[in-house]
């Protein structure tokens, strides 16, 4: 433990360390773990989607000719085949274009100029809204609300969901309209929703008549491991606890097939379906069919899906392996740093000794290494103890991610340390 140390411990742990860091600085890397993209591998594991459907084969299973116009909610076969993951029947189900933070961004967006069921009124016309953001959190979310000056309401996660108790208190206030969630293998923290916080979510009293949970169920299927989380289906929940226009659910393929030409989702009740697709019908005339075709063709059903999805554990099981090995090996009894082993997702995240975050990143830099800036994981990108790192190992090759994350650590245990040796002198 880095606080246990006596001061002429603490001072030899630094040099130490400093030694390994000027070490690894003369290997004259250039790696970066910044981004949670599909690595080329993967992305080859759907080659084979890209001859498809092929051979003057371009009609639904009702006869649509994919190739036209029209079917703005997604052909009927790729609803079924994604109604399992997404937790609603296939008539609840809408296909988009390739990104479902697209379809995030359409219905904030229609939110804000029309109002959503229930809505006195669009939600622009409101004094000020805000929505609540479990942090950390994935900073697509955030930069939406910060483009549409909707404020937000940065909520500790516990390891099992946000904290339910400061949630509940926040949603009495009728300016919040929203919140965030990615209830499984959330990014960053990798931390799934347990069925308390689903049926806390579900049930909670709003001031809002018109609350959305914005349920990104981005990793749905991605598991790294055997122990494959299930979170209860949001859907579900709240039309049993009579709030069946709750939940706004999304999901896509962007890291199951191919991360820009894949199949993006929508699902919700009756009401928020039928209002969606009124919107859509005024953006679109159709989605892109012989996509949708080309997904059904490959995957052909959700048992082909969860295969698939085994070929991508089996090339991401062993980086995040690396990363979480190399964190061990150098953090493991610093007592400065704290992180989740993965059960599935694309991200580790670490929460280091107050203040050690963006020194981490800057000495990482130096060393050759890209990091996602701190602060990147909070609302206004403002880490208020500039604490938590966000590493995204999917894209490298291992080799480099077993060297970007051994160098990672060595940063992360310098920073800590100094930050340490800074706190003692203050003190003293
Ligand atoms: N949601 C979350 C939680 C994500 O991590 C990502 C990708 N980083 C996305 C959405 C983006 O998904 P899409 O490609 O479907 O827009």
């Amino acid at each position: 433990m880095l606080a246990d140390l006596s001061a002429a411990d603490l001072e030899a742990y630094v040099a130490r360390v400093r030694a390994d860091l000027d070490a690894f600085k003369a290997r004259g890397l250039k790696l970066d773990m910044t981004r949670g993209k599909p690595s080329p591998e993967q992305l080859d594991l759907a080659e084979g989607m890209l001859a498809l459907p092929g051979n003057r084969d371009h009609f639904s299973e009702a006869g649509e000719d994919a190739r036209n116009y029209g079917g703005l909610q997604g052909l009927a076969e790729v609803r079924k085949l994604f109604s399992g993951p997404l937790g609603a029947p296939p008539e609840r189900v809408v296909v988009g274009g390739n990104a479902s933070l697209a379809m995030m961004h359409d219905v904030i967006v229609w939110a804000l100029l029309k109002g959503v069921p229930g809505s006195a009124r669009p939600w622009a016309k409101e004094d000020e809204i805000a929505f609540i953001c479990p942090a950390p959190g994935y900073d697509r979310h955030f930069a939406i609300c910060e483009e549409y000056g909707i404020r937000m309401i940065p909520v500790a996660l516990t390891g099992h969901g946000p904290d339910m108790d400061k949630v509940e208190e926040l949603v009495r206030d009728p300016a919040v309209k929203g919140m965030w969630c990615v209830p499984k293998y959330s990014n960053p923290s990798a931390e799934s929703y347990s069925d308390e916080t689903v049926r806390r979510l579900a049930a909670m009293k709003t001031g809002a008549p018109d609350f959305r949970l914005f349920w990104d169920n981005a990793y749905v299927l991605h598991h790294l491991t055997d122990s494959r989380h299930e979170v209860l289906n949001i859907l579900e929940e709240c039309a049993a606890a009579g709030n069946p226009d709750r939940a706004f659910v999304f999901a896509s393929t962007s890291k199951m097939t191919l991360a820009g030409a894949g199949l993006a989702f929508f699902a919700a009740s009756e009401a928020n379906v039928k209002w969606q697709q009124a919107r859509a019908f005024k953006q679109t005339i159709g989605p892109d069919k012989l996509n949708q075709l080309r997904h059904v063709r490959f995957l052909r059903d959700e048992a082909g899906l969860v295969a698939h999805m085994e070929k991508h554990r089996a090339l991401l099981a062993p980086k995040f392996k690396a990363v979480t090995d190399a964190l061990e090996a150098r953090l493991g009894d610093t007592g400065a740093a704290r992180w989740i082993t993965p059960d599935g997702g694309y991200f580790v995240s670490v929460d280091l000794a107050p203040g050690a975050a963006s020194r981490s990143v800057a000495l990482a830099k130096e060393a050759g290494l890209a990091l996602t800036p701190a602060g990147a994981t909070w609302p206004y990108g403002k880490d208020p103890l500039d604490s938590n790192l966000r590493l995204a190992p999917s894209f490298p090759s291992l080799a480099d991610v077993k060297a970007a994350s051994e160098g990672i650590a060595i940063c992360m245990a310098l920073a800590c340390a100094e930050v340490e040796q800074t706190k003692r002198r203050k003190e003293a």
